[in-house]
Order: C-alpha cells, then structure tokens, then sequence
C-alpha cells in the first residue's frame, strides 16, 4: 500500500539506548502492540523527538477482551482509593413490567434519586454503580458505596416506594481489598448492556481529585488518525525499515540501521548529522 498524500515520514537517526525493531514480518511487528487488536494508529510529528512516531489508539470498549481487562484493573485500582466502604445491591420487579429494557429505562434514574433521599436523611453518599444483569436479561444495580451509618429497612422502604422492588442487600465492606475484588469479578462477568454503553457511573465526589495530567509531553502535531492497527500499518509501509521505542508505546523509524551498529569511519555521529531527514518512502 502507497501513501495517497504526499506526505512525509520525518526519520532522523538515534543514539539512544532504547529498543529497536526492524519491521521483518508482520507477527513480529503485531507483538509491539499487544494492548488492543481492533485500536487505530495515530500518526503525529513529536517536537519533543523531531520526527514522526505512532501509536496505538486503543479501541476502548467493554466488547474488547484486552481493554476491557485494561479498564476494569484501572477501574479497579482507582476505586479501591476512593475507599468505598458499603455494597448496596438494588433489584428490580419483572413483573412490575412488560421488557428488561422497560425497566432499565424506568429505574435506572431512581438509583441517583434513592441516594439524593438518603442523603437528606443520613448526610454525604457517595457511591459507584455497575449495571448488571441476571441470565433473563432483567438489570439489578451494584453499588459501592462511601457513607455513614444506612439503616438496611429505610434504604430497602425509599426503594420500594420508587420502583415497587423489595428485595435490597446491603452489606458493610469489611476489606478494602474486597471492594476490588468486588468490581473486578463483577465487571469481568458483565453481560454486554444493548441499550447503554454506560455500564459504570458514579456519583459527583466519589472518586477524590486526581492531580491533572501533564498533556502531550511528546509536543505532538499535525496528528492523523489512521484507520487500521499500527502492527500492519506500519509494516504495510516500512517494511524493512527499522522503528524505535522511543518511550513506551511510542515508536519512530530510525535511520540508524537495527545492527550491527555503525563503528566505521563512515560513520557520520548524531552531531554532524542533519537533525532530520526525509527518508521517500
Ligand atoms: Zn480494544
């Protein structure tokens, strides 16, 4: 496949010490990106290392088995800190209506409104919630929970009153650790939800203030997205050529040969140099 554009792969030589790949095949070239096999590339010139590198965009669906993994760990993790210490499990009442999606549509907004009426009663609830649902397709609500005391009678009362189901567990988390273990066995199992992409929600505060991430510290410009893999774009193109890590994930192509490495007197060192060149692929 040649580039429809004109455009132009800035390589420029590498002394570093980081690892190098030549582009022999394409199983080989498929192990360097492992973190998702349905992601696209994005292709982007790095002020930071003055050529052009790509990365994996990973797909980021709960339907892809290595994101999901991904998500549900860091999932995981950051709800562990945010030190749930209730699982709150709500049902609903088939019976009380004609569809499962009838009923997701008709309770899923009860759950903030249960909490803004426990709130008034017992002060600050915070809570995360997964969706699930039971082998008929019917969804019940799991939600971990930061709070004070609940009384389980007035938690399974207001619930009553606004979907008509009775049957309610509330149960203290003893382990910190159990809240992970927790999510991660209840994502893991999760059924695909037809009707929503939001499978998890949590309330305004229940995660704390993370500290903000420093943006594009690879100084990144004139980004495309291209449609495909990186594995079999890049080796569709360069194949043969060599890539750099450059840091993780993020790989350039290097006008340094893969090996042996350069020792001859022809050898022009990264000073004497140009910066960057423009290899006509
Ligand atoms: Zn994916």
């Amino acid at each position: 496949m040649e580039p429809e554009s004109q455009a132009e792969y800035i390589v420029a030589p590498w002394d570093g010490t980081a690892p190098r790949h030549q582009l022999k095949t394409l199983g080989s070239t498929m192990s360097l990106f492992q973190e998702c096999f349905h992601g696209q590339t994005l292709e982007a010139y790095s002020t930071k290392y003055n050529r052009t590198v790509w990365l994996l965009l990973p797909c980021n669906q709960w339907s892809c088995r290595l994101c999901a993994a991904r998500k549900i760990s860091r999932l995981a993790s950051k709800t562990n800190r945010a030190e749930p210490n209730r699982l709150l499990t709500l049902t609903i009442d088939p019976s009380k209506w004609d569809s499962p999606r009838e009923s997701f549509d008709g309770t899923r907004r009860q759950v903030p409104e249960l909490v803004r009426k426990l709130r008034l009663k017992f002060g600050s609830v915070e809570y995360l919630r997964v969706t699930e649902l039971t082998n008929k397709g019917w969804p019940h609500y799991h939600l971990l929970i930061r709070s004070g005391f609940l009384p389980q009678p007035v938690v399974k009362e207001i619930w009553a009153s606004l979907t008509g189901a009775t049957i309610v567990d509330l149960r203290q988390v003893k382990n910190k650790f159990q809240t992970y273990i927790y999510l991660v066995k209840y994502l893991t199992k999760m059924h695909k939800l037809a009707w929503t992409t939001r499978h998890v929600s949590t309330s305004r505060n229940f995660f704390p203030p993370e500290p903000p991430v420093e943006k594009n510290t690879l100084g990144l410009t004139s980004k495309t997205v291209i449609e495909s893999n990186p594995a079999k774009y890049l080796f569709s193109m360069f194949r043969g050529a060599t890539l750099v890590e450059l840091t993780h994930g993020v790989y350039g192509l290097t006008s340094t040969p893969d090996e042996p490495l350069p020792q001859e007197s022809d050898h022009v060192s990264p000073s004497e140099a140009p910066l960057q060149h423009v290899l006509p692929f």
